[in-house]
């Protein structure tokens, strides 16, 4: 086991959008296989045909490709372990569904949805268990005879995990350590249905990471609870030996650090590509929503977190998803990220503007400006006016900042700035305050007005 290949795998739901916590467990998943030379499996989990989203598929594909997680196995990747789809996949379900019923580690529950309602308006806090289950219509209280003819009659059916009471069960988390559940507290967990052919996503789940030789499940807090009925599978199936380490992620808690984070609050789609976040940015911030590195470092690229990350230093606590925090990133790496390639980002934006300008011009501005700015967006309006002239001016600063007298003073001064040759900041000042001085005007006055007529506001570079 010490030396076993680290296989770990993203296996979301193909339920709509890619939420941000699916992000993080995906990019954990990702830094673990690589710092540990090992592999990252994709798999879509696609048992609840009920909750199936067309084209979810594709859109978190095309989402981890635009952040640069990349898998070594699964859909749309290939693969010796596929299909990666588990809706594919019926035929081998089923085959392990039969080896439980066959070593008694499972059972045939006819109930009806009726019948399970009006046992639990009969019992206060009904569970289908070791308890209850021989009061239930299951192949443990009917003849096989009866079973069989249910089945021949076409009578729907559920297969039911048998959890036998009185267990202590251990799940060795990574993060949280030994967490010990006794069995009583579960219940007979439905494992297969007859109506739709399909397993549940317990038995699929613990199959397909059994047989991909998973060997790290790294996944989020809400699966927590299902980990002691998943450390009982694999033991009803005989793998315990080959059971993978668990890692369950700390909760994404709201913004205001009450609750969980909701699908709307975390969507990636609306929240980030479209909002001009850049990737680099936006797996910086994921990756410190849960661990951290012990030190005040804070900047860190994919491959500078593969290097420091450590499953054992992520947190047991929430983590506080701070929207804020995401802008601060985005506007580091505007900082970081050279003149040239943000240029290269803006010049669309201006040419969508309607102005022709050279990438020289745009680059000059993107220099005087991006320290201002947390998104590339954000730059045109706030430098439109180096390029087009303003065609409104902001009312107070022209009540304040325009005399009388200001329209002459600005006329002469675009004479005077015209007869100028070297229009370096050099060659410019000393004629400008010959000019401010000679005609006895304030420097104030002059300024202001100026930047109120290149900038239609009172404020500027
Ligand atoms: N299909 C589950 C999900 O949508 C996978 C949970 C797990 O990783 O075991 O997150």
């Amino acid at each position: 086991m010490a030396d076993r290949k680290v296989r770990v795998r993203f296996a979301p739901s193909p339920t709509g959008a890619l939420h941000i916590g699916g992000v993080r467990t995906a990019l954990y998943n990702y830094l673990f296989a690589r710092q540990h030379g090992g592999e990252l499996v994709f798999r879509i989990e696609d048992t609840d045909s009920h909750r199936f989203v067309p084209g979810a598929e594709e859109y978190i594909l095309e989402s981890f490709k635009w952040l640069g997680i990349q898998f070594d196995e699964g859909v749309s990747f290939g693969g010796e372990h596929g299909p990666y789809r588990q809706s594919e996949r019926r035929d081998i379900y089923k085959q392990y569904v039969q080896q439980l019923l066959d070593n008694d580690k499972a059972y045939i529950a006819f109930d009806t949805p009726e019948e399970l309602e009006a046992k639990r308006a009969e019992i206060q806090n009904f569970q289908y268990d070791a308890y209850t289950r021989m009061q239930m219509r299951n192949s443990l209280t009917l003849s096989k005879e009866e079973v069989d003819k249910l089945i021949a009659d076409g009578k729907q059916y559920t297969v039911r995990f048998k959890i036998e009471p009185g267990q202590e069960i251990h799940v060795n988390d990574m993060i949280r350590g030994d967490v010990k559940v006794m069995s009583d507290i579960l219940d007979d967990k439905v494992l297969y249905k007859s109506a739709d052919e399909l397993p549940t996503y317990h038995l699929a789940n613990i199959v397909d990471d059994h047989l991909m030789e998973i060997s790290h499940v790294i996944r989020g807090e809400e699966w927590l609870p299902s980990a002691p009925l998943h450390v009982l599978l694999y033991k009803a199936f005989g793998w315990e030996d080959t059971m993978p380490r668990f890692a369950h992620l700390p909760l994404l808690l709201k913004p205001e650090g009450k609750g969980k984070l909701s699908k709307r609050d975390g969507e990636v789609s609306s929240g980030y590509r479209e909002s001009g976040y850049f990737p680099e940015a936006v797996v910086n911030f994921l990756a410190l929503l849960g661990w951290n590195p012990g030190t005040e470092q804070e900047i860190f690229s994919l491959d500078e977190l593969v290097k420091a990350f450590d499953i054992s230093r992520c947190s047991k606590a929430g983590a506080k998803f701070d929207f804020k925090k995401g802008i601060w990133f985005n506007h580091e790496y505007i900082l970081m990220k050279s003149d040239d390639e943000i240029a290269n980002l803006f010049a669309p934006i201006v040419a969508n503007n309607g102005v022709e300008e050279t990438l020289d011009r745009v680059k000059q501005v993107v220099h005087m400006m991006k320290d201002r700015v947390n998104f590339v967006y954000e730059l045109w309006p706030l430098c439109s006016f180096f390029f087009i002239a303003p065609t409104e001016y902001d009312a107070k600063t022209a009540k304040k900042r325009w005399k009388e007298y200001s329209a002459q003073q600005m006329t002469e001064l675009a004479d005077v700035l015209e007869g100028i040759e070297d229009f370096s900041i050099e060659g410019q000042e000393p004629v400008v305050m010959k000019w401010v001085e000679d005609k006895g005007y304030k420097l104030g006055d002059v300024m202001n007005a100026f930047r109120l007529t290149l900038v239609g506001e009172g404020k500027g570079p």
